[in-house]
């Protein structure tokens, strides 16, 4: 059964008495018969029986009740004509309330959960960030050749090292540590390059890995750029610090255009915030946004939407964040914080640009790197910003592949994954 074409959908509702909340999973098949009928359950919470109608309800793989707080006292299949009568006479004023049908939440970034979507490094060769140590020339298409044609060999270490690493903890990343050489001097350079370990067993596209470092890392950014390089500089940035910083910080006031504007053009606004959620993919980073945001986001979305989904918990865990934000501020910058023992320090991308839509308009911006203590005293401090972790999370454990060997490794430094 399984391996038809499938649809699953996400279900919240709750108690037809109470305000206990529940969760129920719907698998639906594409092209197929499907069961009509659902769910008695029972609350844990007041102990009442709720109805809720889903497709194929089964006890196994098929459509279930997800949370723990619902009891199933009964699977309804109303291919019986008096199992349809039953919840006609007895369920009519026991339903379960204020239900949202979630298709596809594994690819909305503005939800929780949202594992599938995945940001995008975007090759562009007038880019200053990965450039040859030697002669300064960008070397990204260099080093996406490379990982193309070693993606093979990438994928076979990738599946050896599969079955023995998933059975005991899903690593988070999948690093590749290379060589190749700068077509404008021919010398030879080292990069690393990532991607999200993949727990299905799927194999890699080259495209899939994003390049985090380079032989003698410096970027030469400083000057003045259109919002649209702006946007691609610092997502080139967040990428390399989700895998070598412990935390990223984000600090912009605002999110592109102001209020009315953001609800004239509500789509280009959700484009905006999608593409800004999704660089948390790898969930690293602490926001500052001014709480006006959080507002405009509830308005774009509407209100009534915005609220029935805030209930159930299923926001972004940056919108959250949003909510609780200091009120003034117009400082910006964003910055990685890396930890390398005595020597850990802090990159920095700073100037005029707020987390802003693709246009002409000039920004300016800078690079700089600091040690962890002086970023903390200078930028956090006056921002009341705390709690940031100079090691990596104790479960951040990553698939290196160098030199055509993967290994299994639960890094400290930096120094260990580069
Ligand atoms: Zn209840
Ligand atoms: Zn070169």
């Amino acid at each position: 059964m399984l391996d038809l074409q499938t649809d699953i959908k996400r279900f919240y509702f709750k108690c037809s008495n109470c305000e206990n909340k529940g969760e129920a999973v719907e698998v639906h098949y594409k092209g197929e018969v499907n069961d009509y009928g659902g769910f008695i359950i029972e609350c844990n919470s007041c102990g009442s029986e709720s109805f809720i109608q889903i497709k194929n309800p089964s006890d196994s793989f098929e459509s279930r009740i997800v949370s723990h707080n619902f009891k199933v006292v009964r699977i309804v299949d109303f291919y019986f004509e008096e199992e349809k009568q039953l919840i006609k006479d007895n369920y009519k004023d026991k339903q379960a309330r204020d239900i949202i049908a979630i298709n596809g939440q594994e690819e909305m970034p503005l939800l929780k959960g949202a594992w599938k979507s995945k940001p995008e490094f975007r090759i562009d060769s007038t880019d200053k960030i990965f450039i040859c140590p030697n002669c300064k020339a960008n070397i990204e298409s260099e080093s996406y050749n490379d990982i193309a044609k070693n993606i093979d060999s990438i994928n076979s270490e990738y599946k050896n090292l599969f079955n023995y690493t998933v059975k005991r903890s899903c690593p988070k990343i999948i690093t590749y540590n290379s060589s190749t050489i700068c077509n404008s001097c021919n010398n030879a350079f080292d990069y690393t390059a990532f991607a999200k370990f993949n727990g299905r067993g799927e194999f890699y596209a080259s495209k899939e890995f994003y390049l985090a470092d380079n032989t003698g890392f410096n970027p030469n950014v400083n000057g003045v750029y259109t919002r649209e390089q702006s946007k691609r500089f610092l997502e080139k940035f967040v990428l390399r610090w989700s895998l070598i910083a412990s935390k990223i910080i984000i600090v912009s006031p605002f999110i592109g255009f102001d209020k009315s504007l953001a609800i004239k053009t509500p789509y280009k606004f959700l484009n905006l915030l999608e593409w800004f959620l999704t660089l948390n993919s790898f969930e690293k980073t602490q926001v500052l946004i001014r709480k006006s945001e959080y507002g405009k986001i509830k308005e774009v979305i509407g209100k009534e939407i915005f609220e029935k989904l805030d209930g159930y918990g299923l926001l972004n865990n940056i919108i959250e964040e949003m909510n609780s934000s200091t009120p003034r501020f117009h400082a910006k910058f964003y910055a990685g914080v890396i930890p390398n023992g005595e020597n850990s320090y802090v990159e920095i991308l700073t100037g005029s640009y707020n987390l802003h839509e693709e246009s002409q308009s000039m920004e300016n911006l800078i690079f700089l790197r600091m040690n962890l203590n002086d970023f903390e005293k200078q930028y956090l401090e006056p921002l009341r910003i705390g709690n940031i972790p100079s090691s990596y999370k104790s479960d951040f454990d990553i698939v290196k592949i160098k030199n055509n060997k993967s290994n299994l490794i639960f890094p400290k430094l930096c120094d260990e994954i580069l």
